[in-house]
């Protein structure tokens, strides 16, 4: 079976958010009337419901606060790549996101520093999550 995997859809309120994961940058709506930060890419800011949001360069570094062990993918694509985590990580701009999480399962900890790390799935270029870099 020859089942590809499925790329992102992109949305022209998305696009701006692919084309940096393309430039290696992950990027946030921010809104210019309340200054907060915003994922997933919207028309309207979900805190204040203005509609001035301004794309701006994010640290990609965050927090994860939950995750899972895939088993069974939700594609058939995604199976042979199986098992591979998935979880929750709170960004420092402050929302959150469902991304793949590039840590083996004993070495996840709760709350642990991770950080923004781009692959290229087939053809695609998807925002996966590391073990952040020690800098001291
Ligand atoms: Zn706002």
């Amino acid at each position: 079976m020859n089942i590809s995997l499925p790329g992102p859809t992109i949305t022209p309120i998305s696009e701006p958010f692919w084309e940096g994961i393309k430039a290696g940058e992950f990027r946030l709506q921010q809104c210019e009337q309340c200054e907060r930060s915003i994922f997933y890419p919207r028309a309207h800011c979900p805190h204040c419901f203005h509609n001035s949001l301004t794309w701006k360069r994010a640290s990609g570094k965050g927090k994860l606060k939950t995750w899972s062990v895939i088993h069974r993918a939700g594609h058939p694509a995604w199976q042979e790549l199986t098992p591979y985590v998935v979880g929750v990580v709170a960004l420092e701009e402050g929302p959150s996101l469902l991304t793949h999480v590039l840590i083996e399962e004993d070495e996840i900890a709760y709350n642990m520093n991770v950080e923004l790390n781009i692959r290229h799935i087939g053809p695609h270029p998807l925002p996966f999550f590391k073990k952040q870099e020690e800098t001291i």
